[in-house]
């Protein structure tokens, strides 16, 4: 494991305590293999003058909710040192205790909650205090003689201490091993199936044998492993089996869930392992995972609601065989699948936790790989395991404050996404909670939205091969479809019928209506399955008003209506919903500049915002306006409507 540790940047801290802290947290936080996702905790000890001006020792720990990779010096809770070390020499404190205890000690009311550990860092005699979960330490550690292993990679500069429960029974535990110890004999503790505690009066040095312990372990498993897992081609996705799968999953959840597939070669070789079924049920790298990827993936077989009724049965099993009756237990749905010979799929509420979820179990099909080598991936039992899960300050880490958005969980794809409606409908379905697919013709698309939330893909959508591919890689990414704004269109150029030619009327018939038919054609058999299935045709006052000379967009457009009213026939069965909106006079797009505008006014004899607001209320329609009808046509107010054709434009008397 390569040592970041920059003198230049580390010297700039000067003699801060705090900084250095703050500095070489970051470091082990931005390592993921010795930390994923707000595991591990650091802490510095000081002392500080109080209110009365006596000096105080105080532990400065990481905060409950802050993550290492990110954390600020705010990230840190201040603890009185003597009351966590008196806290130790207790025989019993329940966690409800220990946290109140613990935050009343706090010489800041407002900072975060101390970790769980900072009780055990208050006992380690040393300034610097760094704790981790590392992969090549938890994943030697979880081996048949895995304790054996640890013992001839270290012997005795470490002190090992077999797998209890975090919190204060870990500190409890490591307070009596170390009563007559001599700490100045021992580089670092190694907790079985759990990480690693370094510790140092000086930041780097604490650091430094972090690295040179874990380091240890890298090469131990180097010398052991004989296959490399990452090799392969990568696995084929079967769109409508995920899609399918998503749903059900969202139905043993009570709400939408996502489900990313994962057909990278580690996946897929992880996927094609022969004794699959029982090296996937065994648990996980360490028990803090728990929480976000259940005890084990569901291993998919042909028939993917079997397998899932199988899977929450199991649950239930094992919930009703643990529980000592004050628990409640939580949904029975796995947080990730294994499918073999196509990947793996990793499921959440929202992109985010289908992130972590990613991240685990790439480190985890990483560590049962070498696991299997060094005679074979051995975890905790499945007691110490519900444990953990089902411990009060775990779950605690899940709890989100507010509501949650109104379509968390559900997926949209957008056309015509680049700029304008498109644009608008994109951003209004992000700050609902949905994730996007956005399409565009404009390659501006694959930088145009930075976030995880959204897809950016490029396609033409009159060609039928990238708009199916876009399609298949939206499922891919997301686990199915959901919603459809069919929004993409050209306005072109004015011409009598006469005048017409055939390129011009034949571009606006492929752009403005067949390119609609396809894509509906191609995103039914997900809606079909899809939560809440809508769709929203984007059509135009032109259909019920046209104009001389706009033939070809008129004509089109009054084809994607009626198109839309069959669809909403045949598709109704299904719980598809399917509406038009007819937008008039949206002047914030790409095609309406400055001059276009003053421009077309002048002809009227109006100024641009008499010209912008000509209409019954005398209103100006921009596209978020659209945007805004569009999004709750998709939900749930609209639940009871298809086929319906809705006028957005301020009130058009011919329309009227
Ligand atoms: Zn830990």
């Amino acid at each position: 494991m390569k040592n970041l540790w920059n003198r230049e940047d580390a010297g700039k801290l000067g003699e801060d305590p705090l900084g250095m802290r703050v500095y070489s947290s970051r470091l082990i936080g931005q390592e993921e293999d010795l930390v994923l996702h707000g595991g591990g905790n650091t802490s510095v000890k000081t002392k500080e003058a109080n209110l009365f001006d006596e000096r105080e020792d105080i532990l400065h720990v990481k905060g409950s909710g802050w993550d290492l990779a990110t954390i600020e010096k705010e990230g840190f809770s201040p603890v009185r040192l003597s009351v966590l070390k008196r806290m130790v020499e207790l025989e019993q404190l329940s966690d409800v205790d220990m946290v109140r205890h613990q935050r009343s000690a706090m010489t800041d009311p407002t900072a975060p909650n101390p970790s769980v550990e900072a009780i055990l860092h208050a006992i380690i005699p040393f300034t610097f205090v760094d704790h981790t979960h590392a992969d090549a330490v938890v994943t030697i550690s979880n081996t048949r003689n895995g304790e054996d292993r640890i013992k001839e990679i270290y012997g005795n500069r470490v002190l090992i201490v077999p797998y209890v429960m975090p919190g204060f029974v870990l500190a409890r535990e490591v307070y009596k091993l170390t009563r007559q110890l001599d700490w100045n004999s021992i580089e670092a503790i190694i907790l079985l199936n759990h990480g690693v505690f370094t510790f140092a009066d000086e930041a780097r040095s604490s650091y430094n044998s972090m690295i040179a312990i874990v380091s240890e372990a890298e090469e131990y498993l180097s010398r052991c492993e004989s296959r490399d897992p990452d090799r392969g081609p990568e696995g084929e996705i079967d769109t409508l089996g995920v899609a399918k799968f998503r749903h059900d999953v969202s139905d043993l959840t009570g709400r939408p869930i996502l489900a990313q597939s994962d057909n990278s070669s580690l996946s897929l070789s992880f996927s094609e392992q022969p004794e699959l079924q029982s090296i996937a049920d065994r648990g996980p790298l360490t028990p803090d995972h728990i929480i976000r990827t259940k005890r084990a993936p569901i291993v998919l077989t042909e028939n993917l609601t079997e397998d899932l009724q199988d899977y929450s049965d199991a649950y239930r099993a094992y919930f009703g065989s643990f529980t000592d009756g004050t628990q409640t237990m939580l949904d029975p749905a796995p947080r990730w699948a294994v499918w073999p010979g196509r990947g793996t799929l990793c499921l959440g509420s929202s992109i985010k936790d289908v992130g972590m979820v990613r991240d685990i179990a790439q480190h985890t099909m990483k560590a049962i790989f070498r696991a299997e080598q060094l005679g074979g991936w051995h975890t905790l039992g499945k007691r110490d395991l519900f444990e953990m899960e089902y411990w009060t300050l775990e779950q605690e880490k899940l709890k989100k404050p507010g509501t949650p958005n109104p379509m968390l969980g559900r997926i949209a794809l957008v056309t015509g996404a680049v700029s304008g409606i498109g644009k608008a409908c994109v951003e209004r379905l992000v700050d609902e909670g949905a994730v996007v697919a956005a399409l565009d013709l404009d390659p501006e698309i694959t930088t145009c939205y930075d976030r995880p939330e959204i897809l950016n893909l490029e396609c033409d959508v009159t060609d039928s091969g990238q708009l199916r591919s876009s399609v298949e890689r939206t499922v891919a990414h997301f686990g199915g479809i959901d919603m459809l704004v069919s929004n993409a269109g050209i306005f072109p150029q004015s011409f009598s019928i006469t005048g017409m030619d055939d390129g011009t009327w034949r571009k606006s018939m492929d752009i403005n209506l067949d390119a609609h038919r396809q894509l509906l054609k191609l995103c039914v058999p997900y809606l079909e399955v899809g939560i809440d299935a809508a769709v929203v045709m984007m059509g135009s006052k032109n259909v019920a008003a046209p104009g001389p000379g706009a033939s070809a967009y008129s004509v089109a457009k009054a084809g994607l209506s009626q198109l839309s009213r069959i669809a909403a026939l045949e598709l109704g069965e299904k719980g598809i919903r399917v509406n038009v909106l007819h937008p008039n006079a949206v002047y914030d797009t790409a095609i309406w500049t400055a001059d276009i505008l003053k421009e077309r006014a002048e002809n009227y004899g109006l100024t641009v915002t008499e010209y912008k607001e000509n209409n019954v209320l005398r209103t100006e329609v921009t596209s978020k306006d659209v945007a805004e009808l569009a999004v709750l046509m998709l939900g749930p107010g609209f639940s009871k409507t298809t086929g319906a054709q809705i006028p957005i434009d301020g009130g058009n008397e011919r329309v009227i």
